[in-house]
């Protein structure tokens, strides 16, 4: 325990995290409670920010966590695990996923969800590397990635190809089909990110025909700093904030590099 709250690894960034944490937090639940479904899970996604911010939030209790690239993620999960972080924590994969680098992503520890399942292939392919690698283990989370602003920089499905994704994953082995994820406009400035979700919770409307199954029990990943309110007002289960609460990132426009 002591390893765990003095490294100096670990509480490298870390100032400032305990206020921003509590002041999205608050955002998040007043949203939240402006319509009846239940408060979204809070993502902090930590891509690019050093593992003393994950400590730093892991240490006020925070325990979901987004990144979006395959070799950070395994890098932090497993750092945190050595140093003795919390054992419940519960990591996010939100990035672009190469078929080359599934094998690498189901070897991280405490994955929990896998947000950017963007085709029939990379469904197939983390259902059997889960499989092979961590038999035993409860089924991988997933979510299906709907491109719902037609825009080549933000990967996902089409949406009139979600369902058909999502009953794949549904059908897999090991798989446990979460519900449904975009990525709406980077800032306000790019227009209202509304359409988007709206599109996304079409395409949910669509995919639980298909699946038979009730609207309600299929997740939407949506929201990021600049627009989680709105996503949350439209039905986000989980939200995915990143520089509100770690800081702005150092690389160019902020903008996620290819999720
Ligand atoms: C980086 C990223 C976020 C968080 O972005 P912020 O604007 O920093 O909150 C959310 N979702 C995805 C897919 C990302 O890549």
């Amino acid at each position: 325990m002591a390893t765990w709250a003095s490294e100096a690894e670990l509480l490298e960034g870390a100032d400032d995290i305990h206020n921003n944490l509590a002041a999205v937090s608050a955002r998040v639940a007043a949203a939240a409670a402006l319509r009846s479904e239940a408060p979204p899970a809070l993502i902090a996604v930590s891509k690019t920010k050093p593992l003393g911010v994950v400590a730093a939030a892991a240490r006020d209790g925070h325990r979901d966590f987004g990144e979006n690239y395959i070799q950070e993620l395994v890098d932090k999960a497993m750092r945190l695990r050595e140093l003795g972080g919390p054992e419940d924590l519960r990591w996010h994969f939100i990035g672009r996923i190469q078929s080359n680098k599934v094998k690498l992503l189901c070897s991280a520890p405490q994955l929990h969800a896998v947000h950017t399942v963007h085709d029939v292939k990379l469904a197939k392919l983390l259902d059997r590397h889960w499989g092979e690698q961590r038999p035993g283990e409860p089924p991988l989370k997933v979510m299906v990635q709907v491109n719902t602003s037609g825009e080549e920089s933000k990967g996902g499905c089409e949406p009139s190809d979600a369902a058909a994704i999502a009953l794949v994953c549904q059908e897999a082995c090991n798989l446990e089909l979460l519900g449904l994820m975009c990525i709406g406009k980077y800032s306000a400035s790019e227009g209202d990110a509304s359409s988007d979700f709206r599109s996304l919770t079409e395409c949910r409307e669509n995919a639980a025909a298909a699946l038979d199954t009730p609207t309600a029990a299929l997740a939407l990943s949506m929201g990021m700093s600049h627009d989680f309110e709105t996503a949350i007002e439209h039905g986000a289960t989980h939200v995915r904030v990143g520089s509100t609460i770690f800081g702005a990132r150092a690389y160019a426009a902020s903008k996620p590099a290819t999720p």
